[in-house]
């Protein structure tokens, strides 16, 4: 799943509105990011078989330490760990920050379970693997997407109001090119040259969309409720 999860990060934004989306989105995304360093080191596997799937050519062979359940609540707890201890999220001492970033850093693994094939591992080796390949279905694909990250936008637009241009406009508009770009790469599926040169330009792309969120984000203020 690509921009579904930002929708899960948009909606966290409503339980603790101190916290910059830029790190929200971040965390949704936070097993990816390790994905594309880990592919790039040959650490973990991936195979481009154009066809394999109607809505991706991802063959997975391996990846336990980003996309197991397993690890996924590892990987949870540690950003969690994070945010409660790093200096630079002082400021969000006593808030419930940390929880929220480690629950949605845990929520990718469950959004990626109805879109991959069966090859998501419960734990390491010969472990159980799940999935209920959407992928398989082009329309369901980008449908189940598109709808996560508006129903996550609706979410964040109520929960926050706009001061100024940029936060009247901005994450509205940056939704919509993510939502474009998905579609149009998706129903293209001009297969990237590598896994490697994928994972390199994954990596990059990433911090480009936390990046914007974050500098969007500083012009929405919470809305006061109750
Ligand atoms: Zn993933």
């Amino acid at each position: 799943m690509f921009i579904g999860h930002y929708g899960v990060a948009l909606a966290a934004k409503k339980i603790e509105p101190k916290l910059s989306l830029g790190w929200l989105f971040a965390a949704s995304q936070f097993v990816d990011i390790l994905w594309t360093m880990f592919v790039f080191a040959g650490i973990e596997h991936v195979e481009i078989e154009p066809g394999l799937m109607e809505a991706s050519p991802m063959n997975f062979v391996s990846y336990p330490y980003t996309h197991s359940l397993l690890m996924s609540v590892v990987w949870g707890v540690l950003v969690y760990a994070l945010v409660y201890a790093l200096p630079i999220f002082k400021a969000l001492r006593g808030t419930k920050a940390a929880l929220i970033m480690g629950a949605v850093t845990l929520s990718h693994w469950f959004l990626d379970l109805p879109v991959h094939r069966p090859d998501m591992p419960l734990a390491f080796g010969d472990s159980t693997k799940v999935g209920f390949g959407l992928w398989n279905n082009m329309a369901a694909t980008i449908a189940l997407e598109v709808l996560l990250l508006l129903g996550g936008l609706w979410i964040y637009r109520r929960a926050t109001k706009p001061d100024g241009k940029r936060g009247k406009y901005g994450i509205s508009i940056l939704c919509a090119v993510l939502i474009a770009v998905f579609t149009m790469t998706t129903v293209s599926q001009q297969p990237p040259p590598s896994g490697k040169a994928m994972a390199v330009t994954g990596f990059f792309m990433y911090l480009i969309i936390c990046g914007f969120a974050a500098w969007l984000d500083t012009r929405r203020v919470a809305v006061k409720t109750e």
